[in-house]
């Protein structure tokens, strides 16, 4: 079977690699369409980001959707034939995190495709990928493997939704409209936010935002002083959701973030400055977003039901022959928002 795999910056190549057999409470899933996220992409470019860096060659990819053709023993929920969503959110179930029902904290993590830990965990870019059964979330019939394989980003953004609270009669604005801060729009409009506001540098992105639901979108490069009108009375918004990971994005997210504000900050972006006296003197609340665990489930239901619809941030399905230019294509902000490969 073909697998992604990512030597170095900019060295992605396509292998072949033994396909494993399912064990005790695995199943065999073959892959038919996986996301390429923002991590998997600065392995792609940088070799890793901030302090994590490539050490070996390592398969990428975990957002992936596929079909079951085989079960190990003791797998009684599943059947060969089943369409599923599967998470790769790993945690080890013992430790003290795990115990506390903070899985995605968990000390033994092995989540797909990550060079946290070494040897590196693999991720799920192969066509004929084995896993627990329990990673297996079943996608209801009608449901396209495209969907599907929104999962674990939407779960991502999902999470972030659940650090913020309730958002009923709130008014939210998110910073930085990649696949992630568009997800985060689809989640909050879920969770009965009552205004939506988005920026980005991109109005092809913001395009997007609208269509999933934001209510109003401010491109802070063309039109800056869009912005202005939300400064007053100390700010406007109630919760900041921050996805680019940029400082000045962070900045101005900041100053129009109402006294007593929550900023649940979703980028990543390594080492930026806070304006500290803001932050105090508004009483400003900062909560990290990281990952997800049960939101996965939450994340396919609502698939599942129809309660959303993603289609609209896919914009490209590359044939795995083409993952690269895929991974070329995810980058470009003008004319890209998610970008899956066919396996
Ligand atoms: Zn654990």
């Amino acid at each position: 079977m073909k697998t992604v795999v990512i030597h170095k910056a900019l060295d992605l190549r396509l292998e072949d690699r033994d396909a494993a057999t399912p064990a005790v409470g695995q199943v065999s899933i073959a892959v038919k369409r996986g996301g390429i996220c923002g991590s998997d992409l600065h392995y792609y470019r940088h070799g890793g980001f901030g302090t994590i860096r490539l050490q070996e060659p390592m398969i990428l990819g975990h957002e992936v959707a596929g079909q079951i053709t085989a079960l190990g023993s003791g797998v009684t929920n599943l059947k060969i034939g089943d369409a599923v969503a599967v998470s790769p959110s790993r945690a080890c179930g013992r430790c003290m995190y795990c115990q506390r029902g903070q899985q995605n904290q968990c000390l033994d993590m092995m989540f797909y495709g990550s060079a946290m830990r070494v040897p590196h965990v693999q991720g799920a870019f192969q066509q004929l990928l084995v896993a627990e059964a329990s990673q297996c979330h079943k996608v209801a019939d009608g449901i396209s493997m495209e969907e599907a394989a929104f999962a674990e980003p939407f779960a991502v953004t999902l999470h972030a939704i659940v650090r913020a609270g309730s958002l009923a009669n709130k008014r939210v604005l998110v910073t930085g409209c990649g696949p992630i801060g568009a997800l985060a729009i689809v989640s909050a409009r879920a969770h009965g936010a009552q205004e939506l506001v988005a920026t980005d540098v991109s109005d092809f992105t913001l395009g997007l935002a609208r269509k999933v639901g934001a209510d109003h979108t401010v491109n802070v490069t063309t039109h800056a002083e869009g912005i202005m009108p939300f400064k007053s009375n100390k700010g406007s918004f109630d919760i900041l959701i921050e996805a680019s990971g940029n400082e000045q994005a962070l900045r101005l997210g900041l100053e129009v973030l109402r006294p007593r504000g929550i900023l649940i900050q979703l980028g990543l972006g390594g080492e930026v400055t806070i304006p500290q006296n803001l932050i105090v003197a508004k009483e400003i609340e900062i909560r990290g977003s990281f990952r997800f665990h049960e939101e996965f489930a939450l994340a396919v239901d609502l698939i599942n039901r129809r309660r959303v619809d993603l289609k609209p941030l896919l914009t490209e399905v590359v044939p795995l022959q083409e993952a690269e230019r895929g991974f070329q294509l995810a980058g470009d902000r003008a004319r890209a928002m998610k970008v899956q490969i066919a396996f």
